[in-house]
């Protein structure tokens, strides 16, 4: 990569930002399109949030991701919203027009073409969500977009899924609904599910699993889970062991960062390419 005083900057805002593999599959898009653009990690505390915004403007960088812990505050940072980053108070791409800083979250709409390349609808769907965090609040602000029959979510503390719901009951028409993550309770919905979707980390590498009772679903349902590493997760592996078809992490993944490199570009974003560093990384990982 040849680096000269034309050269753009774009970036990741995190705290900590190491983990994140947006610079590695960001920079082969950038290389596949021919870009003289350089993509860079940023390990921001949040007490220097509010100024590392200011330096998008500054640096005159074309825009910027934002990761955990800084998407809430940076909604308030930037001068404009999308409605998506707007709906859920969640920036995870900044582009700078100019000096004008945009929000815009791709979570959501990343998860939702991740469900389309699979061959998943959600129109008329009843939807189970697990957690109820900063990733599940973008996803559900885009699902509700699709117009599914019903969105519950789940979430260990009861009253941060009552939160998101009240915020998108009052946002939208969609049967919006709050519940525990007691068995019982997921039994019970299970049965009446077509798209369960995990958003907690639970099943992350290093982590337990949660007891889903899966087997409750119905033979025609679909069972996402958002986490990537591991690729495959014990949900969808027991999923997949009873027959269901399933979702990975990894959709979301290239889809939410293909997202921003054309809000940034203007350029269609090269998947295929993202992917394949994504896979070669984790699955190095795995070995
Ligand atoms: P977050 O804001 O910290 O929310 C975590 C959620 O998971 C909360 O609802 C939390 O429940 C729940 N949770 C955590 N540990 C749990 C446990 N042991 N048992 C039951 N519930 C538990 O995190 P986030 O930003 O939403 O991210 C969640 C996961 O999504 C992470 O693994 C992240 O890597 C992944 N993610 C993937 C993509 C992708 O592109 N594929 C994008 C974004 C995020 P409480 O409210 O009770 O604490």
């Amino acid at each position: 990569m040849d680096i000269t005083s034309n050269t753009k900057l774009l970036g990741i805002f995190g705290h900590p930002v190491s983990h994140s593999l947006s610079p590695l599959m960001q920079n082969a898009a950038i290389r596949e399109c021919g870009l003289d653009m350089v993509y860079l990690p940023f390990d921001i505390e949040e007490r220097h949030i509010k100024d590392a915004v200011q330096a998008i403007r500054a640096l005159s960088m074309v825009g910027v991701n934002v990761t955990i812990p800084h998407k809430e505050a940076v909604s308030e940072l930037v001068d404009e919203l999308s409605e998506e980053a707007s709906l859920s108070c969640s920036v995870n791409t900044v582009v700078n027009k100019g000096g004008r800083l945009i929000g815009y979250n791709t979570d959501g709409e990343g998860f939702v073409r991740s469900l389309k390349r699979a061959g998943v609808g959600i129109r008329g769907r009843n939807i189970l969500i697990l957690g109820a965090g900063g990733a599940a609040k973008g996803i559900i602000a885009s699902l509700i977009r699709m117009k599914p029959s019903r969105v519950v979510v789940s979430n260990r503390t009861v009253s941060r899924a009552e939160g998101l719901v009240d915020m998108f009951k009052a946002r939208s028409g969609t049967a919006i609904e709050a519940t525990s993550l007691s068995l019982e309770t997921l039994k019970k919905r299970l049965k009446y599910t077509d798209l369960l979707i995990n958003t907690t980390p639970v099943g992350m590498e290093g982590r337990g699993g949660l007891d889903i009772p899966i087997q409750e679903l119905s033979p025609g349902s679909v069972v996402a889970d958002i986490v990537y590493k591991p690729i495959k997760t014990r949900l969808l592996r027991e999923a997949e062991g009873i027959g269901l078809r399933t979702v990975g992490g990894v959709g979301m993944l290239v889809e939410q960062g293909a997202l921003s490199f054309e809000l940034w570009t203007g350029h269609d974003a090269p998947r295929d390419v993202m992917e394949r560093v994504v896979i070669k990384v984790l699955k190095g990982h795995e070995d």
